[in-house]
């Protein structure tokens, strides 16, 4: 009985961890975006969510192997989880981008949190960094906020998303906004 306990726990956790690096994977952070942009349109509250992308990480591959880049990818989501608050929801979306997504929270906390996270990253010694196109391993972070940039899941993460991408195109290393690209509409 307490056997079957012990597996049964070791499935949920296999069901809701990315096999790599033990952050949360999709499916749970799909879930949980669900569920909180439900509870924030019924409470009148807020959810922020940060899209975050390793800087050059093709490059860190192809010069360091895959598996340098599997370790740079669990030392990257241990930092991001050590940087959440309790309720906050660090999960790996694909790839060598990460989704946090942080419940009842406005654009300026998420972006405290997301500048102070990229901050760590940047000055934190990863191996073989030194080879990269700007001397260190970095990551760009794109924030977006429901209700006021998107009023369902999917267009909060594609907004986060093309603020990730402006945050590429003006240099990486960088904390975009989507206000900052495209400010609301105010009538009048
Ligand atoms: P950018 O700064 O524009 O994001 O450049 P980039 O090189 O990071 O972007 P690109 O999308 O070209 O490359 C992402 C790379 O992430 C490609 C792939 O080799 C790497 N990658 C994706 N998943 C994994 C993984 O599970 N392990 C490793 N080691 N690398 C991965
Ligand atoms: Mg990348």
């Amino acid at each position: 009985m307490v056997i079957l306990k012990q597996k049964n726990k070791k499935l949920d956790e296999i069901y809701i961890r990315d096999e790599k690096t033990n952050i949360y994977n999709y499916r749970h952070f799909k879930e949980h975006l669900i569920i909180d942009v439900e509870r924030a349109k019924r409470l009148n509250d807020r959810v922020s969510l940060a899209m975050i992308d390793i800087d050059h990480f093709k490059f860190y591959n192809d010069s360091n192997g895959h598996l340098a880049g599997d370790y740079a990818l669990k030392l990257l989501a241990d930092i991001i989880s050590s940087q959440c608050r309790a309720y906050d929801v660090p999960s790996r979306f694909g790839g060598d981008e990460f989704a946090l997504l942080f419940p009842k929270t406005g654009t300026s906390t998420a972006r405290d949190i997301a500048e102070r996270l990229r901050k760590i990253i940047s000055d934190r010694q990863f191996p073989y960094e030194d080879a990269q196109p700007v001397g260190e391993l970095t990551v760009s972070i794109g924030i977006a906020t429901f209700p006021d940039d998107a009023l369902d899941w999917s267009t909060l993460i594609s907004n986060a998303d093309r603020a990730l991408y402006k945050a590429k195109a003006d240099g990486r290393n960088n904390v975009v906004v989507f206000t900052s690209i495209e400010p609301p509409n105010i009538p009048g």
